[in-house]
């Protein structure tokens, strides 16, 4: 049962049929664990604390910078030096006290993210390198839970959900392999904040629709910020994927 306050504060989605009350409850009960809590992760938590997710759980073990604020809106200039992920609870905790904002101001390992990733319900890819994505790919195959991944850089970004609670999900290693070759990091190729902030607002969008029960598409999705043209593009799980191919799962078992 939503309280009083509840049902003002979430009233705008509620109205919305396919949310309704029943979806509000779900966001609720519902826990996420974001890894990077920068031009993608600002967008992406606001928006889903202010939604009223039940559980948030935000790791990163950066610092902010003066060259992040024009695009990782949750920071202020007076956070500058402090650790990225408390710096962005602070601000998800006078938003909305009602969720239960929790923090890792660390970077993630294996191991730390094998004990956390069983027990969230979504999880969300808003770091900035194949290292970090690869580590967090290969969490959720292990515990088969879904993963949602945005990436920017310059005027473009892209976003997918790989749904692997599914065995015949593709997964991101199914995407990518192991090739590092086209890891661009912002701080050397450039972005700009709205084309980041696309993607980790749609990001935000998708976990709604996914931890509320409506269906959620499983195309790659990818973004021209010169045109504001998107591409949706089909792909499917690589039998030879070094990450979750079914040779790989049955030397480990
Ligand atoms: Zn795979």
């Amino acid at each position: 049962m939503l309280s009083d306050d509840q049902l003002m504060r979430y009233s705008r989605q509620i109205l919305l049929a396919d949310i309704d009350l029943a979806g509000q409850e779900r966001l609720l009960a519902s826990s996420v664990l974001m890894v990077g809590a920068g031009g993608l992760g600002n967008p992406a938590a606001l928006y889903l604390v202010g939604a009223g997710v039940g559980r948030f759980l935000i790791a990163d073990g950066d610092h902010v910078e003066a060259s992040n604020l024009h695009r990782q809106i949750g920071f202020r200039q007076g956070d500058i030096g402090t650790n990225k992920a408390q710096a962005l609870a602070a601000q998800l905790r006078e938003l909305n006290d009602q969720v239960s904002v929790q923090v890792h101001p660390r970077f993630v390992g294996p191991q730390w993210l094998a004990e956390q990733v069983s027990a969230v319900d979504l999880v969300l890819d808003c770091t900035d390198n194949f290292a970090a994505r690869a580590m967090l790919n290969a969490a959720c195959v292990a515990a088969k839970k879904p993963l949602l991944s945005g990436a920017a850089i310059r005027f473009g970004g892209q976003l997918v959900l790989f749904d692997l609670r599914r065995d015949d999900a593709p997964c991101y290693g199914c995407l990518y392999g192991n090739d590092e070759s086209e890891d661009e990091l912002c701080s050397e190729s450039g972005i700009l904040g709205p084309v980041v902030g696309t993607i980790g607002t749609l990001q935000a969008l998708q976990a709604i629709r996914f931890l509320t029960g409506l269906p959620v598409t499983e195309k790659l999705q990818q973004f021209d910020g010169a045109t504001l043209q998107w591409r949706s593009l089909n792909f499917r799980k690589d039998p030879a994927c070094p990450v979750c191919s079914e040779k790989v799962c049955t030397k480990k078992s």
